[in-house]
């Protein structure tokens, strides 16, 4: 049986900077949710998942790089509702820690060229076009039903926001809390933060899961140099936040939005009594991967 039941809790954050600009930020703590099945991927492939049951398909295919949130949820989530699981990774045949557990939940993993990776359907098809079982889930988890996935945790809140942030890659979680406002009528705001360099095709991205059209905001300058990339000052942010919240950040999403909120804070883009709720997206092991970075 598939249940995906879980309310994820928010916290208020305090900072002496929101205190000043007159502001109050909360948190949703999706991180959360599962240690492993984390964030937004929980949401992401609940109706995926539904959606393979129905059809009984009971072998799992997705795609991912070495460090992907997405292959290491995937394999857990899998391993969890009694699917196998295949990861199709995209590179030179690797270890790593990500990869590692990735295994311990019974993924097997394939390594592609970045060539070949391009084309995930034809991947798909050549490597599983005699496995009836077999179940097409896209890089990062990208659909319409982890767009319904995310758009509910808008049904979880018990206060309407003013503004509410998410990191975007795909865009597929800002869509689904587009979606969610709609739904509700609500009139909070929705602000995507790319997390990959010149973001602005996002836009269109989240414009293919809109239920109807409605406004929303992209911060494209907190890319930090592109995807993964990090600098000196985001990952003293990092520490900083961590330090003094209990709340783990990572440099290659949650890290960048929650960076562009505090930005945005200084530079009084927001009214004295605003409200915003940051969607923690979860996805904290790929910070193993970044050791190194920190000056610690
Ligand atoms: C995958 C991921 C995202 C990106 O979500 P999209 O729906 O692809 O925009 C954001 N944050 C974290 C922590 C992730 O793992």
């Amino acid at each position: 049986m598939i249940s995906f039941d879980f309310n994820s809790p928010v916290e208020e954050l305090r900072f002496p900077l929101f205190d000043d600009k007159g502001i109050r930020v909360f948190i949703k703590r999706d991180d959360l949710i599962h240690p492993f099945i984390s964030g937004n991927k929980w949401r992401k492939l609940k109706y995926l998942f539904l959606k393979a049951e129905v059809e009984e398909k009971k072998h799992l295919v997705t795609f991912g790089g070495a460090w992907s949130n997405h292959l290491l949820a995937s394999a857990c989530a899998a391993a969890k509702f009694g699917f196998k699981s295949t990861g199709i990774v995209r590179g030179e045949n690797l270890q790593n820690e990500m990869l590692f557990l990735c295994r311990l939940f019974g993924m097997e993993l394939h390594f592609v060229s970045r060539e070949s990776y391009r084309d995930k359907p034809a991947l798909f098809e050549s490597l599983f076009s005699n496995a009836e079982d077999a179940f097409f889930i896209d890089e990062g988890g990208a659909s319409p039903e982890a767009a319904k996935g995310c758009s509910e945790l808008i049904d979880e809140l018990d206060e309407v926001y003013d503004h509410i942030f998410c990191a975007c890659a795909t865009g597929t979680t800002a869509a689904g809390l587009i979606n969610g406002i709609t739904k509700h009528s609500f009139n909070s705001r929705i602000h995507g933060i790319p997390v990959l360099k010149d973001g602005g095709f996002i836009r269109q991205e989240i414009n293919k899961y809109l239920i109807s059209e409605n406004g929303f905001e992209l911060h494209t300058d907190y890319h930090f140099g592109g995807y993964a990339k990090t600098t000196p000052a985001l990952l003293q942010f990092i520490q900083n936040f961590s330090q003094r919240t209990a709340v783990l950040i990572d440099p290659v999403y949650t890290g960048k939005m929650m960076y562009a909120l505090f930005d945005l804070a200084a530079k009084d883009y927001f009214k004295r009594g605003d409200k915003i709720l940051a969607v923690h997206t979860g996805g904290l092991f790929g910070l193993l991967g970044m050791r190194e970075r920190f000056l610690l």
